[in-house]
């Protein structure tokens, strides 16, 4: 199918798209197309205007600050993570997720920022991002605010991005501690929307883990934080039965649906053995406790 009749609009400063933003009723960003075009051939979305942000400059990058905080620009793509040297060393639940979002065309394209702006409930990054206590900073004529990944995504496609504002980048706060953690996905073909995925962030000093983050996607109405979970894991060593603890209760938040892909009971377990697998991976030398499962 063919998109309803749009307006498109290509600006080369920020000012001049959030105003074209601002000016319009059913205005739309345009970053890499991948979710937003299938929409509007499907008519599902039939915005009046597209505002292409394509030509903004200085947006592609994705850089450690000083202080330590990670930062991806609103055309930082999907590909761009997938070969980053810096997540390697330094991300490991990023950098694990980015080779398993969609299949190299769409990674091409598609951008971290506008995934986490299309808030699909099977959007693999909105996880990693929850896990990681990321945020997204966003732009709108009233001037710049941060909003945490926690609040950013209100249910399955929706945010609370005002209609004229840009999100332009999303952020990663600095690690307290040494940084652990991955993402496992069960996907029925390469390319595919997960099934199931499972984003764990931990941060250790020493044997102790200081921060931790769990997040869920495709088992739930949007993403959802496995908050009891990561508390569940916090300020102790990582020890197989506290693996197994948190497991159960990462299972537990899930709300999974029977459907063509898997009964929501097998996708429960799906949680629980993806959880134990990447915290079992993770677990720092000299922590105590028995053997935990290993991831594969
Ligand atoms: C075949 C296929 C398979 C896929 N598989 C997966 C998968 O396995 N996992 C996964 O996570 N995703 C998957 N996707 C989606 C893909 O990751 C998209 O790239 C992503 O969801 C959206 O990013 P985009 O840059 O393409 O955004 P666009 O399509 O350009 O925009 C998506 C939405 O976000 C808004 N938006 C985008 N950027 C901004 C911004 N900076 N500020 C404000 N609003 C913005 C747009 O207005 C639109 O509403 C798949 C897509 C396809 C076509």
């Amino acid at each position: 199918m063919f998109p309803s009749r749009f307006r498109y609009e290509a600006p080369h400063s920020l000012d001049e798209a959030i105003g074209l933003l601002h000016g319009g009723d059913y205005v739309k960003v345009l970053a890499g197309g991948q979710s937003l075009v299938p929409m509007m051939k499907l008519r599902f979305a039939s915005p009046e205007m597209l505002v292409d942000i394509n030509n903004l400059p200085g947006l592609a990058y994705h850089r450690t600050d000083p202080d330590g905080s990670l930062r991806i620009g609103a055309l930082c793509r999907h590909a761009d993570l997938e070969r980053s040297d810096l997540l390697k060393g330094s991300q490991p639940t990023m950098a694990a997720a980015a080779p398993l979002v969609a299949d190299p065309l769409v990674r091409n394209r598609g951008t971290l920022v506008g995934s986490l702006c299309h808030a699909d409930p099977q959007g693999d990054w909105a996880s990693v991002m929850l896990a990681l206590g990321g945020s997204v900073i966003a732009q709108g004529p009233g001037g710049r605010r941060a909003i945490p990944l926690a609040e950013f995504v209100t249910g399955p496609f929706e945010t609370v991005l005002e209609h004229d504002e840009i999100a332009i980048e999303a952020v990663v706060p600095p690690a307290k501690g040494v940084r652990s953690g991955g993402y496992l996905k069960l996907e029925r073909r390469v390319g595919d929307f997960a099934t199931v995925g499972v984003a764990v962030a931990i941060e250790t000093s020493g044997t102790t883990v200081v921060r931790a983050g769990i997040a869920l996607t495709g088992v739930g109405g949007s993403t959802i934080g496995a908050t009891e979970a990561a508390q569940a894991l916090t300020g102790k060593p990582l020890t197989a039965d506290g693996i197994a603890g948190a497991a159960e209760l990462a299972a537990a938040a899930a709300q999974p649906r029977t459907d063509h892909r898997g009964t929501a009971e097998y996708k429960r377990q799906l949680v629980r053995v993806f959880v134990k697998r990447i915290l079992a991976g993770g677990q720092p030398a000299g922590a105590t406790g028995e053997p935990a499962e290993r991831a594969a």
